[in-house]
């Protein structure tokens, strides 16, 4: 029978180990994606990463028939549809890269028994991080709780894998089998079609990810040190659903930026330092959800168990949710969330501030609407990154560190291009009221976290 390559988030033909390994098998290969929001532990999907999959799928199934490979897609829980396709098509073997995520390593673990009892061969590969979890360790063999020494200790370990060539042609298994229709899945909204701003900012799929490097390091790298927080300037690299979905791998960003550096100078030479060490924070908040599974529902530092969040202000949430908290950086910050399923870093960091220490709600309902409003919502960035700003996580900012949405809409965006852009009724008496006061709210979350520190 066939190879099977199992797709997950690796949604990309070239650097591929799993589709390179199939195609080196000698047996003809299928490829195969499963739509599983019902397994245990498998959180479901958002509105907008529902979109973004939608994309990303028919641009990976126009690149595979390309190379003469037919992407079938399923849906149910990952192991009855895996192991029971394997039986259909009496599958030789079953090949695809990691995920890291607890649910995620139960269920394929799970599959790889099951498979290699029943004489299918099954292999895994590195793809989606450039260093693997259980390879970089203190001295004293634990995982890593503080960022710079982390990235310290990757950057000495030996160097991430070369990308792998793209496939020009795969053998591709020529049967039949059931799939259903892309189409079926409804991953796109209709009514409403709340989608509009999202499909003007981005273009999912593997070559428009590599497209979005190559401007990045042609024009952007340069000012990017200098403009990396100011939202106006759009001098980001807009990568972060591509790697999310694994359009494009970080081996092929990281060499590429090293490519780059090569007689690179000034800025252009900071500005790759930094970004590469931006994937250096990716693969923090990886290796820690690798070691912390529950990372998107329990604090990391455990001693914020005892924070007393008070009980919930829902109509607070919902302003935060709409934009409507009168102050403009926090309003123009959620707005662009709903529109285009994208904020910039900066504001991310001062919208979650804002949201957990002025109104004092749960990091967990901040959490939970970006997983279901950002394109790139990650199991591993999103968690650990609100957590970061909550001051419970891993290398986290001390809680009293309470940005001033005021004092940073003045150093980030000083001539209010940002805030205009999302926000045409600043200014006139459409624009809310502000809804809590400043310094009150920063009093009551430091005497909260008093809590926390006296329970230590
Ligand atoms: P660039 O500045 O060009 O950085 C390059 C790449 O580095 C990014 O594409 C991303 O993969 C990685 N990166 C950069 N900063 C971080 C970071 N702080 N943590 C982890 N990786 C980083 N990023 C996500 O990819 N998914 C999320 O769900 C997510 N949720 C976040 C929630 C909060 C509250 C905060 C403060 C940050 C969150 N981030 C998340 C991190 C960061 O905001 C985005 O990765 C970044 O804004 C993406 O824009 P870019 O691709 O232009 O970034």
């Amino acid at each position: 029978g066939p190879s099977i390559v199992w797709f997950r988030e690796d949604l990309r033909v070239g650097d591929n180990p799993a589709l390179l390994a199939a195609r080196e098998h000698d047996r003809p290969v299928v490829a195969l994606y499963v739509l599983d929001e019902e397994s245990a532990g498998i959180r479901p999907l958002g509105g907008a990463a529902h979109w973004w999959l939608h994309g990303s799928l028919a641009s990976l199934t126009t690149d595979l028939e390309d190379l003469g490979v037919h992407l079938l897609l399923r849906r149910g829980p990952a192991e009855e549809v895996v192991t029971e396709l394997a039986d259909e098509l009496d599958a030789s073997a079953v090949f695809w890269n990691r995920r890291y995520g607890g649910a995620e390593r139960a269920i394929d673990t799970t599959i790889k028994t099951t498979l290699r009892d029943r004489g299918v061969e099954v292999a895994s590969f590195a793809a989606s991080l450039l260093f693997e979890p259980w390879t970089i360790q203190t001295g004293a063999g634990d995982p890593y709780s503080v960022y710079t020494p982390f990235w310290r200790a990757c950057l000495a370990a030996p160097p991430p894998r070369e990308p792998l060539p793209r496939p020009r042609t795969i053998d591709g298994w020529r049967g039949r089998a059931a799939c259903n229709d892309l189409a079926d899945w409804q991953l796109e909204p209709t009514h409403p079609d709340w989608a509009g701003g999202i499909r003007d900012e981005w273009e999912p799929g593997e070559a428009s990810a590599h497209r979005s490097l190559k401007r990045f390091l042609a024009e952007d790298v340069g000012d990017y040190d200098e403009g990396r927080d100011e939202p106006a300037q759009d001098s980001t690299s807009k990568l972060s659903p591509h790697l999310r979905w694994g359009e494009i791998s970080p081996n092929a960003v990281f060499a590429a930026a090293q490519e780059r550096r090569k007689g690179a100078r000034g800025s252009t030479a900071t500005g790759i330092s930094r970004f590469v060490s931006e994937l250096g924070w990716r693969e923090f908040a990886a290796h820690v959800l690798f070691h912390a599974p529950d990372l998107a529902t329990k604090n990391w530092r455990s001693e914020f168990d005892a924070f007393p969040w008070p009980p919930l202000h829902r109509s607070a949430l919902e302003a935060w949710q709409q934009g409507r908290t009168g102050y403009p950086m926090v309003d123009a910050g959620m707005r662009e969330l709903w529109a285009t399923g994208y904020m910039h870093n900066r504001v991310r960091m001062i919208t979650a501030s804002f949201l957990t220490k002025n109104l004092l709600i749960d990091w967990r309902l901040g959490e939970q609407w970006f997983w279901d409003t950002l394109v790139d919502g990650d199991g591993a960035s999103n968690p650990f990154n609100w957590q970061w700003v909550a001051g419970s996580g891993a290398d986290a900012a001390p809680y009293f560190r309470v940005f001033n949405p005021e004092l940073q809409a003045k150093k980030f965006d000083p001539h209010g291009e940002y805030v205009r852009r999302w926000i045409p009724e600043i200014g006139t008496d459409d624009y809310p009221e502000p809804i809590v006061d400043l310094a009150e709210t920063r009093r009551a979350a430091l005497a909260a976290y008093d809590v926390v520190k006296r329970s230590r």
